[in-house]
């Protein structure tokens, strides 16, 4: 076991990889915060906030919301949690200046990025699971092939019904796909010329990945 308070774990990888279902899961075990910023994106889009107005037209086509945007969100979000709550990034840092201002941001409360988890599997998985994807407002996901509700289109949770993303769309999957590649996937090298970088096989069922993950993290 290695340090977890205050630990700060950024979770990389491309767009249906399971950044968010490991992510969660791996929140509720160790009682830390999971920050996705695409979550709350579309909370500030469910909500009509100026923000989530701004967010929508990037968001639908596939492509990147501006940095100072996506930026200011999470500081917002990280005072909020204080230095001592362990942090799991899902959907965040996406570009090398999100990244810069991370560092920036957690030097600020005496922190810094400890791991890098970059989740990793063939795109033919990743296309089964981004086109099996739903989710319910509360942001619970499911997948259609791999993780299905008891009751076929609604969150065993609540009852609500699931939603299948805008964005998940064959031709804006394309678009987050590429632009994962141009902007987010230099981040590889970021993290890694720091020696903070894990790699995770992440092709396998949910209980398999989430192990794996916690053994390349060690937590
Ligand atoms: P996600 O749920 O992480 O796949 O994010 C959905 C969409 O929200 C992305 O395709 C972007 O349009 C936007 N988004 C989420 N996180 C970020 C980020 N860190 N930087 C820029 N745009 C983001």
């Amino acid at each position: 076991m290695t340090k977890t308070a205050g630990m700060v774990v950024v979770l990389l990888g491309s767009p249906g990889v399971g950044k968010g279902t490991q992510g969660v899961r791996l929140s509720r075990a160790l009682d830390w915060a999971h920050v996705s910023t695409g979550d709350l994106l579309r909370a500030a889009l469910r909500k009509g906030t100026p923000l989530g107005l701004e967010a929508r037209g990037y968001m639908d086509a596939g492509d990147l919301v501006p940095d100072d945007v996506i930026i200011g969100l999470v500081q917002e979000h990280l005072a909020g949690l204080g230095p001592e709550r362990g942090v799991i990034f899902d959907g965040f840092p996406r570009t090398v200046a999100q990244a810069e201002a991370l560092d920036e941001t957690l030097a600020g409360q005496q922190r810094g990025v400890d791991r890098v988890a970059l989740l990793d599997a063939d795109d033919s998985v990743l296309i089964k699971r981004i086109s099996g994807r739903r989710s319910s407002a509360s942001g619970r996901v499911y997948n259609v092939y791999f993780d299905p509700p008891r009751r076929e289109g609604f969150c065993d949770d609540t009852g609500e019904p699931l939603i299948h993303r805008a964005d998940d769309q064959p031709d804006t999957v394309r678009t987050r796909l590429a632009v994962y590649h141009e902007l987010t996937a230099p981040l590889v090298g970021y993290y890694d010329a720091r020696g903070l970088l894990v790699r995770v096989h992440a092709e396998g069922g949910i209980g398999q990945v989430q192990h794996a993950l916690r053994g390349a993290l060690g937590v």
